[in-house]
């Protein structure tokens, strides 16, 4: 979609700092962190918000989790470990309406969640 931030990313139209990419996601560092490790990972395909997946692209889901797995490793969290979450509309916080798995790290996180 022209005008969604994160196909934009995807596409190379507007930079980010990648760091990792397989045929179906990418994953780029936040540009506000909230962590000391803040990492966005994204669908290629654009995915409006959890609500629009269905049969056809819910196995994008599983793709942004070994994705995630993968850079914890990379980046050498995965045994200190990490939050991971989707932020779902208005209640949810989305801001960025192409769907996204925060992934932090680097601090201990808080619950609940705010
Ligand atoms: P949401 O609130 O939709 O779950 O999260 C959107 C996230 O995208 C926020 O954490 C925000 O900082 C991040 N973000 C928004 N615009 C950009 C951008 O242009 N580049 C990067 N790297 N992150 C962005
Ligand atoms: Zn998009």
């Amino acid at each position: 979609m022209a005008d969604c931030i994160f196909c934009r990313i995807v596409a190379g139209e507007i930079p980010a700092d990648k760091v990792y990419e397989t045929g179906t996601v990418v994953a780029f560092r936040d540009v506000n962190p909230q962590a000391p490790k803040h990492l966005l990972v994204v669908p290629k395909r654009h995915i409006a918000t959890l609500n629009d997946l269905d049969e056809q692209t819910i196995a994008l889901v599983g793709d942004m989790y070994l994705a995630a797995k993968q850079i914890a490793a990379d980046e050498g969290f995965a045994e200190s470990g990490y939050r991971t979450l989707v932020n779902c509309n208005e209640d949810g916080g989305q801001d960025v309406f192409h769907v996204h798995l925060h992934l932090m790290a680097g601090r201990r996180m808080g619950w609940p969640p705010g």
